[in-house]
């Protein structure tokens, strides 16, 4: 399976339908097989929203959707806090945006 940005797909779908203004009936057609292509990219279940977060703590960060330890923790250091801006355990986004429920 492909994950693909839905919404990236829908906004090229709408580009289409809207740069066809030609009324000839086949190319009607083929505006229509946008729109419903559109229609049930809306109507098919999302397999798994990505989660958000942020790191918690200080010296020894945590994710605040997992509890799992950055990278920043094994063998004294490493990658810089700032640097990690995915949870290596959960995959979350570590922006603290939407999503993030703690
Ligand atoms: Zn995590």
């Amino acid at each position: 399976m492909r994950l693909i940005d839905a919404d990236a797909l829908k906004e090229k779908f709408q580009e289409c339908i809207n740069s066809i203004t030609v009324s000839d009936p086949f190319i009607t057609g083929v505006k229509n097989g946008y729109e419903s292509a559109e229609y049930w990219i809306n109507e098919v279940p999302t397999v798994e929203e990505r989660k958000h977060g942020h790191w918690e703590g200080g010296g020894a960060y945590y994710c605040s959707n997992c509890n799992a330890y950055a990278a920043t923790d094994v063998f004294g250091g490493g990658l810089d806090i700032t640097e990690q801006h995915y949870c290596y355990n959960c995959g979350a986004i570590m922006d603290g945006k939407v999503g993030d429920d703690k």
